[in-house]
């Protein structure tokens, strides 16, 4: 079969909910993905920041093979020999008294707003189904129907109404539009992506999380920080929060947790958020399997083990700087933080941001648009500083083609 052939396939049996660029991926391996014809590309998507370890990452892969042979799954309804063994690791590993095990990102998101409202009732004291989550303009946390009810996409909310109620919606990088929101006693928590990765790597200006952080103590509300795309070593730290000294209250994760290799997503808090959840409360069957809890801590070893967050500062420095001094009409900006950048394109004789990731993609470079004139460039981090430097020289060219 050949690339088109499975293409096809796709098309006449899968649903039509994503909008591929036209390659079919076969196998992967450290920064590379190989499509069924043979051809090798450098991956700059990393599936959305999940494959930050590199795909198929030894260790990791070592980790889910062994404890797959041994158990799988046991659901919560008994103890298992592992999860408390990943729930010591990861706790510590972010400074934490508690961890929530979910799968998926957007299950950590829906766990976190969950969380806080029985943190507003229960703790702060609340009215019962009165509080509210102030949550930010182009926000991404997921697809379920309340985190669309949280989004302003249209896209992502037309037709899936109605709406899950209990939100504020204020612009992202907006301290005053913030400090009025707050001024409801009934808002127990501010949601917020310290960057914004699927708005187009939006980074807001230097001290705004510090701010917002500053201003959630003041008025008694959680400070919860989406860091499934940002978290993991991706911005050149370990948690994008950390770039403002910024600990947040409750903290989600997901995507690179696992390496990219099972959905793997987290919850964190301390006792007086965490323990107002009460047994049967919550839950998930997969949440906390043994395959995951060994996936995970396997994960986390290697972003420590191979300084995977100083790697990300480092190149994602070169990046940007080599980005910069392009000369190009159709670069409007470069901008980001570590390993996650992405380019404004500014259309040029009809030609946009989509024929730019063809053009990359033919030299060997995979990125994806999004928004339509936005490119994100977000390499595995294990990337050698000679790889990222073969694959800024393929993406250059790309664009160049259209001057
Ligand atoms: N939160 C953020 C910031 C994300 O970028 C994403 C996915 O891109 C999610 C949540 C949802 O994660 P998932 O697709 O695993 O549900």
């Amino acid at each position: 079969m050949k690339s088109h052939d499975y293409i096809e396939r796709e098309e006449k049996y899968g649903a039509h909910n994503y909008h591929p660029l036209p390659v079919v991926l076969d196998r992967g391996e450290g920064p590379f993905v190989w499509d069924v014809e043979g051809k090798r590309y450098y991956d700059f998507l990393s599936a959305y920041s999940a494959v930050n370890q590199g795909h198929c990452h030894p260790r990791i892969i070592k980790a889910l093979t062994e404890q797959a042979g041994k158990l799988t799954l046991t659901s919560r309804a008994f103890f298992n020999s592992v999860l408390g063994e990943y729930e010591e690791y990861v706790t510590k590993y972010f400074g934490y008294d508690k961890v929530l095990p979910m799968n998926t990102g957007a299950e950590g998101d829906e766990t976190a707003l969950k969380l806080c409202r029985k943190w507003a009732y229960l703790v702060k004291g609340i009215k019962e189904n009165q509080a509210k989550i102030i949550v930010c303009e182009n926000n991404f946390h997921g697809r379920t129907i309340t985190i669309v009810s949280m989004s302003t996409d249209p896209d992502a909310r037309k037709d899936y109404g109605p709406f899950t109620p209990g939100f504020i919606t204020i612009p992202y990088n907006d301290i005053p539009a913030l400090e009025k929101a707050l001024e409801d006693p009934d808002v127990a928590g501010f949601l917020v992506e310290p960057i914004q990765g699927e708005a187009g790597v939006f980074v807001p200006d230097e001290g705004y999380i510090k701010k917002a952080y500053d201003l959630c103590k003041k008025h008694n509300v959680l400070f919860i920080a989406d860091e499934v795309q940002t978290g993991i070593a991706r911005t050149g730290k370990l948690l994008a929060c950390e770039h403002e000294g910024v600990r947040p209250d409750v903290l989600i994760l997901g995507k690179a947790l696992s390496g990219g290799v099972l959905p793997v997503s987290a919850v964190l808090a301390d006792d007086e958020i965490m323990l107002t959840i009460k047994p049967g409360e919550h839950g998930s069957t997969f949440g906390g399997n043994p395959l995951a809890c060994k996936v995970a801590i396997a994960a986390l070893e290697v972003i420590r083990d191979e300084k995977l967050a100083e790697k990300a500062e480092y190149l994602g420095r070169i990046f940007r700087e080599e980005m910069k001094a392009v000369k190009s009409d159709m670069i409007e900006l470069v901008r980001g933080k570590g390993l996650l950048n992405a380019i404004v394109i500014r259309p040029k004789n009809g030609k946009e941001a989509w024929d730019v990731c063809v053009a990359m993609k033919e030299l060997g470079v995979l990125a994806k648009p999004t928004h339509g004139h936005i490119i994100r460039f977000a390499p595995p981090l294990i990337i050698t500083e000679e790889q990222l430097r073969e694959a800024i020289s393929l993406i250059k060219k790309a664009i160049l083609q259209f001057d």
